[in-house]
């Protein structure tokens, strides 16, 4: 159980949604889950805290939830992008602690931020990048992505690092990126030995510009 309950509030029901609420529930944080479709919170309810049939963008509704006094909100409402718009609006003005609002596309993600969403996400867009990366080079077991132009990736040792260390494949110098951490056997070494020699199956944990990533990649593969 985590050490601070930090209480949860899912809006929207939806694949993404469910899944977030699902999640954090499991890992014992205190859910409320609500979506304008009874059925949608009929099948979430043995999962979560507490399942609510209610429109959010109703705010006497949010208000009677007591919304402001979650420590985070999020906003998992996609094809109705005008009531994901009109509850982030609402629990703005209700000065919910933290927004998280989930985006379909771009100009849904500049209209959420403009009116104050603490965190917009796109998941379709990540999780295609991810999937991108994964499907061209089978070493890039997963792909994040920072703010701006950089990235974090996790790269399986291609079979042309095994037996170097990381001094002489100099991969600062010549493709600009940075190796974090090295997981072995599941193990994770946050400060890893450059001059320790890389094995079969080790996976590199590297962050760099997005472009310089790419490089890399290309070049073992
Ligand atoms: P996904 O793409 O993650 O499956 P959807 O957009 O299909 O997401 O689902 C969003 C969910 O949000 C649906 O279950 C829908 O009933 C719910 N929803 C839409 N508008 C509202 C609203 N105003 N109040 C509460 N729930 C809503």
């Amino acid at each position: 159980m985590p050490k601070n309950k930090k209480q949860y509030a899912v809006i929207g029901m939806g694949r993404f949604g469910s899944s977030v609420a699902k999640s954090l529930s499991q890992m014992g944080f205190n859910v409320l889950a609500i979506d304008a479709n009874e059925n949608r919170t009929q099948e979430i309810s043995s999962l979560v805290t507490q399942a609510v049939a209610a429109d959010s963008t109703d705010e006497e509704v949010l208000r009677a939830l007591g919304i402001s006094n979650f420590d985070v909100v999020v906003v998992a409402i996609g094809q109705n992008i005008q009531a994901s718009i009109l509850t982030t609006l609402i629990l703005k003005e209700m000065n919910a602690p933290a927004i998280i609002a989930k985006a379909q596309n771009e100009l849904h993600g500049k209209v959420l931020s403009k009116i104050g969403a603490d965190k917009v996400i796109f998941p379709e867009r990540d999780m295609g990048t991810r999937v991108a990366h994964n499907l061209t080079s089978p070493n890039i077991l997963d792909y994040i992505e920072l703010s701006g132009d950089y990235s974090i990736f996790e790269m399986l040792v291609p079979a042309r690092m095994v037996g170097r260390n990381l001094i002489e494949l100099n991969l600062r110098q010549k493709y600009g990126c940075n190796v974090i951490a090295v997981r072995r056997n599941s193990k994770m070494n946050i400060s890893p030995d450059p001059h320790g020699r890389l094995w079969e199956g080790d996976v590199l944990v590297v962050v760099g510009e997005r472009d310089d990533l790419v490089q890399l990649e290309l070049a073992f593969d």
